[in-house]
């Protein structure tokens, strides 16, 4: 079980999928979903939405969604030397850019290498050396002389430009990659998708790979428009705080298994984020006692998800976001633990399989 979600990360994480370019990470979903004998739908705004049917058409239906959409940039700007300035999409950290490989998407869907630049260290002044760059001040240089070269080889103002997807094992069960958020979530789903499709069940579950969550947290809104599912398990990945800069600030802990958000809340511009139902979070802790694995607890300001807007939707839905810890979040090189992933899907199927339609949907 581990090492085919680990397959699954290393597969999802390679490929290039920018909100609003999720394709290729598509296609493997859809793939996936296949291989398990589901007819997995794409919807107009690219979301991949596989059904799973229950034995009970009175019992309520459940959606699990993961994104499959990474942040990254645009294309903004060529200048007359081929150096390439880029918009932003997401929550992009400027502190990690300078020096960061990237990739350029070209209009036959190709990707070509690059690397956000930096001025050399004999040519940086003192003042300058612990300084961040604003994005607007970096460029990309992909090797080209001039802004025509840049043209010709199929980038445009638009193009999307990723961190230059990697993969590595690290010691244990932990792995070194891109877009761990939410290729890591993808990855649970499929493992679910293998899982449940193995046991009945009386509940309906649809499993959702969505997208722009990373752009406007609205894909998974459309998805469940169309599914009217009665409560939503968002997977996603969040920020632990057991690295030495962290210390005392939270009790998330990487290796700690899987995680729940009783409360988040994104404060730092947009007016939303998800307070678990309490049916949710009792049934989580149902499916924690039964599986013997303990969820960790979370409680913070600083994110958000689809749920946010999910759980308005349908004449409300119960939603909870339940998720894996990641290190160094939306840095280019994101680390988490395998380990997390499988107990977490542990406990979803669990929770999938404890929901019938006597399912106590109280506050
Ligand atoms: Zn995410």
């Amino acid at each position: 079980m581990l090492e085919r979600i680990g397959g699954f990360v290393e597969t999802l994480v390679l490929a290039p999928g920018l909100c609003g370019f999720e394709m290729p990470v598509c296609e493997i979903m859809k793939r996936e979903f296949a291989a398990c004998g589901l007819k997995p739908e794409v919807d107009t705004l690219g979301n991949c939405m596989a059904k799973i049917e229950g034995t009970d058409p009175g019992a309520p239906v459940i959606m699990v969604f993961a994104h499959m959409d990474s942040l990254g940039f645009f294309v903004k700007y060529v200048d007359p030397d081929g150096f390439i300035k880029l918009e932003r999409a997401g929550g992009i950290p400027e502190k990690v850019l300078p020096m960061t490989e990237v990739c350029i998407g070209t209009c036959s869907g190709r990707y070509l290498d690059g690397v956000i630049a930096f001025k050399s260290h004999h040519q940086t002044p003192p003042e300058e050396k612990y300084k961040v760059d604003r994005y607007q001040q970096l460029y990309v240089d992909i090797g080209a002389s001039s802004r025509e070269e840049v043209f010709s080889l199929g980038i445009d103002v638009g193009s999307p430009v990723i961190y230059k997807p990697r993969h590595t094992r690290l010691a244990g069960n932990r792995v070194l990659a891109t877009f761990l958020d939410d290729r890591g979530g993808c990855a649970a789903l499929l493992e679910l998708a293998h899982t449940l499709t193995a046991e009945p069940r009386p509940a309906t579950v649809w499993l959702v790979a969505s997208v722009l969550e990373e752009y406007n947290l609205r894909g998974a809104m459309l998805a469940a428009r169309k599914i009217k599912p009665d409560m939503s398990i968002d997977i996603d990945g969040g920020a632990p705080y057991d690295t030495p800069d962290l210390a005392g600030e939270g009790h998330l802990r990487l290796g700690g298994g899987p995680y729940m958000d009783i409360y988040n809340f994104h404060g730092r511009g947009t007016l939303n984020g998800t307070i678990a139902h309490p049916a949710m979070v009792r049934l989580a802790e149902a499916a924690g006692e039964k599986t013997g694995i303990r969820i960790q607890r979370q409680a913070y300001v600083g994110g958000l998800t689809d749920s946010s807007y999910v759980q308005f939707e349908n004449g409300g839905i119960m939603c909870l976001d339940m998720g894996f810890c990641i290190r160094y979040c939306h840095g280019p090189c994101e680390v988490c633990d395998l380990g997390d992933i499988e107990r977490l899907t542990e406990v979803i199927r669990a929770m999938t399989n404890l929901v019938d339609r006597s399912f106590d949907r109280s506050r």
